[in-house]
């Protein structure tokens, strides 16, 4: 007999379902469309001004180059101008010496023409010890006055005495009559004459001066005075100084191939007059190739042998002679064109860094207004993202309220709930007691009724017997009523070493009415050496009991349908590895497949109201794995629910085994 109950319902959490609704957000979650910061549009760069840029190119060019051959006339003015400065103070140097040289003699020959021994000669040119005297004196004043040479002469030109009487090229003797100085000494009263020596072949600076006796002209003296020296002076110098004739032809210079060369082209007059006064002795005259041309100021060029020198002249005309300065340009053009190079390269310069100032700072500029619209668009950006924001906000803060609103509804619903579900768990609390203890009860009954049958035959010792049987069951239903307590899973309870015979044994003396009521056959088979399980041993019966009672029921509902069906369960136990595996099958109809997945849900029963409690296989699944075990139903082949528990064996047994 098993306890009714009140029908099992299989609630499912308390407001599980309503509370899925509330939570569930009613619309999508809002994403504030954020579009993806994109770069400022880059403005269209500024169009190439190509044609007018290169106009402008083009005339700077032409500016460039006109300003530069303005610039170079101007500095090659300046240079040449600076030439000419120093030319003219050069020109002034070498005529003042050419003039102090030749005034230091020119009173000289007046002087010595006054000396007794002159006029002693002149009056008896044959007396050899007069000439002797004179040339002596004559050699003794050439040496004290440093100059060329001093010689006499008579009245038509022969020298009578010469102060270089015993050198190779003595004057004396020799006829000078065709000399304009011996002419003019005695036509004026002085005679000069510059020319190359027919005899010495030095050039010189001939004064001649008529010596007097007794008022009447007696003869000549005659003083050559050197020039070489101060020609070697100019040699080494910029500058090239030449000293030409009144025919042009160079007397002296610097510039020792022009010797002798006409500066002027040579007319037969012009060598006529030069061959008179054999002014060159011997010497072959030449012209000089040379170009005339007028430089800038007008100033006079030659151009010699491919060099252009600017000309500086002065006469002397008491020496008879001019003096020029030539100076050659090429360094004043070279001069000019480095400076213009130079400004040039400057003027470049600051082009081009002004150009690259101009782009820099237009760069500049277009970066700047470039920055301030990507902050203008940023800002607009952040304008429109915050009132974007703002109103996702607002309408967050709705769905707050709402949210709160459902809580608080929820909170109360729960709140009944929870009210009803302590009633139900109360009820079914209350059946599932009566379904755990009816079968002991019923036992014990059936042991209380049978020791009172046995008392009144006399059989005190057995109906004693009876009696502790029924202790025992009052001590197991204790057991159970503390598993109730816990049902809640309370897995701490100590497990010992439990032999499986013993546990089927006490089983099958609990159980063992109701097999013989209803003719059930249980065939135990625990193999030749049972297995000692790790369990609980109360808890294992109670687990057994479970799943016995179950099979019985079973068979039970089967066997009113089909009265052939054999009733019986079989009971089998084997070792597998650190477990034991129990098996145990029936008769019965099975389990529907589609509820096997359920039946070990708490309250989860198929035996209609007031029969089950869907309690059974709940506490027994938990208390197998309490054990460390497993609890697993499916149906046989051959028909009947098969039930296999796995539980560890205890330690000795899996020592043993192994
Ligand atoms: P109860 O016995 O109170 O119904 P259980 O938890 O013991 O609760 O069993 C749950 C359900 O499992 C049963 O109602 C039954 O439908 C099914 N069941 C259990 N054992 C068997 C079996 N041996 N054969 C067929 N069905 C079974």
């Amino acid at each position: 007999p098993r306890g009714g109950g009140p029908p099992a319902t299989r609630p499912n959490g308390p407001g599980e379902g309503h509370a899925a609704g509330v939570w569930k957000s009613p619309k999508p979650c809002y994403h504030p469309p954020m579009s993806a910061p994109t770069a400022p549009p880059l403005r269209p760069a500024p169009a190439r001004l190509h044609g007018p840029m290169a106009l402008l190119g083009a005339l700077g060019l032409i500016l460039a180059l006109g300003l530069g051959a303005w610039g170079y006339d101007q500095q090659r003015r300046a240079a040449l101008m600076e030439l000419s400065q120093r030319g003219e103070s050069t020109l002034n140097l070498a005529v003042a010496v050419l003039r102090g040289q030749l005034e230091r003699y020119r009173r000289l020959p007046g002087l010595i023409a006054q000396q007794p021994q002159l006029r002693r000669i002149l009056a008896d040119p044959r007396d050899p010890d007069t000439v002797q005297a004179t040339n002596a004196f004559l050699q003794a004043t050439n040496r004290l006055l440093q100059s060329s040479d001093i010689y006499v002469m008579g009245l038509d030109g022969t020298t009578l005495a010469a102060s270089n009487f015993d050198a190779p090229h003595s004057f004396v003797g020799g006829n000078f009559a065709f000399r304009p100085y011996f002419q003019d000494a005695l036509t004026r009263g002085e005679g000069r004459f510059f020319a190359l020596g027919t005899t010495s072949l030095v050039r010189g600076y001939y004064f001649g001066a008529p010596v007097r006796d007794q008022d009447a002209i007696a003869g000549v003296v005659v003083f050559k005075v050197d020039l070489d020296a101060i020609e070697e002076s100019w040699r080494g110098s910029d500058y090239e100084v030449i000293v030409t004739d009144p025919e042009g032809i160079v007397f002296m210079s610097s510039h020792p191939d022009w010797t002798y060369a006409a500066t002027l082209p040579l007319t037969a007059e012009r060598r006529a007059r030069t061959e008179a006064t054999r002014r060159y002795a011997d010497t072959d005259l030449r012209a000089l190739a040379l170009a005339r041309h007028d430089g800038p100021g007008g100033m006079p060029h030659w151009r010699i042998d491919g060099q252009d020198y600017m000309v500086l002249s002065q006469p002397m005309p008491e020496a008879d002679w001019t003096v020029h300065v030539l100076t050659a340009t090429a360094g004043a053009t070279v001069q000019a064109a480095t400076r213009v190079a130079v400004a040039a390269l400057l003027a470049g310069l600051a082009v081009l860094a002004a150009v690259i100032l101009l782009q820099r700072r237009a760069r500049m500029t277009e970066r700047l207004a470039l920055q301030a619209e990507a902050q203008a668009e940023l800002e607009r950006r952040v304008t429109a993202r915050t009132t974007e924001l703002a109103s996702v906000n607002r309408q967050l803060e709705a769905e707050v309220a709402e949210r709160r609103a459902a809580e608080t509804r929820l909170r109360a619903t729960q709140d009944e709930l929870i009210q009803a579900g302590k009633l139900a768990a109360l009820g079914q609390m209350s059946a599932a007691l009566s379904h755990e203890f009816n079968q002991p009860l019923g036992a014990a009954r059936n042991y209380a009724e049978n020791a009172q049958l046995l008392m009144d035959r006399g059989r005190i010792a057995e109906a004693r017997g009876n009696i502790d049987r029924i202790f025992d069951l009052i001590e197991r239903m204790g057991a159970i009523a503390r598993h109730l307590r816990n049902f809640a899973r309370k897995p701490n309870a100590r497990l010992s070493d439990v032999p499986l015979a013993e546990a089927v044994a006490a089983v099958q003396e609990l159980l063992g009415w109701r097999l013989a009521a209803e003719r059930v056959t249980l065939q135990v088979d625990l193999g030749a050496a049972p297995p000692v399980l790790r369990a609980g041993p109360v808890r294992l019966q109670q687990v057994l009991v479970n799943i016995l009672t179950n099979a019985m029921d079973a068979m039970d509902a089967a066997a009113q349908k089909d009265t052939a069906t054999e009733r019986r369960i079989t009971l089998t136990a084997r070792r597998d590895g650190a477990n034991a595996v129990i098996r145990i099958a029936d008769t019965g109809a099975g389990i529907a497949p589609a509820l096997i997945p359920r039946i070990f849900d708490p309250f989860f029963s198929t035996k209609g109201p007031g029969k089950g409690l869907g309690l059974g296989l709940s506490i027994s699944y938990n208390i197998v794995h309490d054990f460390g075990g497993t609890l697993t139903a499916d149906n046989a082949p051959e028909g009947g629910a098969v039930f296999v528990l796995v539980v560890p064996l205890a330690e000795a047994d899996h020592r043993d085994a192994a």
